[in-house]
């Protein structure tokens, strides 16, 4: 889904949550925002477009680690920061992705952060992170925030599918194969984090199911939602799971 850019774009946008694919995608759709023949919203058609799309636009840097590293260095960040003091090649601006931003070190966000203050007006950075808090609190404040809504591109698919057939269940009302579900979760001795991730999906699948939910199974798929919800909460706050999880189920089937 195309994100609706803001009309006047910000020299910085810290962007997160969501995955991988959708952070870059976004950033991406903010770098045809900057330089696309046509202005905001970005045509997706013209020659700088294709050129951001292609990623062969001269304009465009994106700057990760080095192969075979972790992090970015305070070199690569120093490099950065001086070819952004070069003008751009042919479009109005030179945006630069950073991805993930989080690789940088403390000191190679610390050679960022005058060029975030007071860099010159044509260069725009974006800093892509799975979680802004991973960041100095001083590089974020030098940046927009975009927080992507959760996808599950980056999620472990046997999770993913545990939540699919657990919501599946709870849906069908089937109390005896829902028991079976946690009797088993309860021996594999799932973490409490785990949990809580299993609860968040299968929340996010029974709200998926709900459009082609028989009419009488409304009522049913409310209260799963709200069950769960309650489970997650007892989960963070690290109660047993099978409390948890038999607390969700009295309440499901009262
Ligand atoms: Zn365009």
């Amino acid at each position: 889904m195309p994100i609706e850019l803001p009309r006047t774009l910000s020299h910085a946008y810290l962007i997160s949550g969501g995955s991988h694919t959708s952070r870059m995608d976004t950033a991406l759709e903010f770098t045809r925002g900057y330089l696309c023949e046509h202005g905001i919203p970005p045509c997706g058609k013209c020659r700088a477009c294709h050129k951001v799309t292609a990623g062969i636009h001269p304009d465009v840097t994106v700057l990760g680690p080095d192969d075979g590293k972790a992090t970015i260095s305070v070199d690569q960040a120093r490099t950065m920061r001086s070819n952004a003091y070069i003008r751009p090649n042919e479009g109005r601006h030179k945006v630069y992705i950073i991805d993930p931003a989080d690789a940088l070190l403390p000191e190679s966000q610390g050679a960022l952060l005058q060029i975030l203050e007071e860099g010159p007006a044509y260069a725009a950075f974006l800093l892509l992170t799975s979680e802004a808090s991973l960041m100095l609190e001083t590089i974020r404040s030098r940046c927009e925030p975009i927080v992507l809504p959760p996808d599950h591109e980056d999620t472990d698919p046997e999770l993913l599918a545990k939540a699919d057939n657990l919501a599946t269940l709870l849906i069908q009302g089937d109390e005896f194969a829902v028991m079976k579900g946690f009797v088993a979760l309860e021996q594999e001795k799932i973490s409490t984090q785990e949990l809580s991730d299993l609860l968040l999906l299968t929340e996010d699948f029974v709200s998926d199911h709900l459009p082609d939910t028989h009419p009488q199974k409304y009522l049913q798929a409310g209260r799963v939602l709200d069950a769960l919800r309650t489970a997650r909460e007892d989960a963070i706050y690290n109660l047993n799971p099978g409390l948890t999880l038999g607390r969700m189920a009295a309440q499901i089937f009262r």
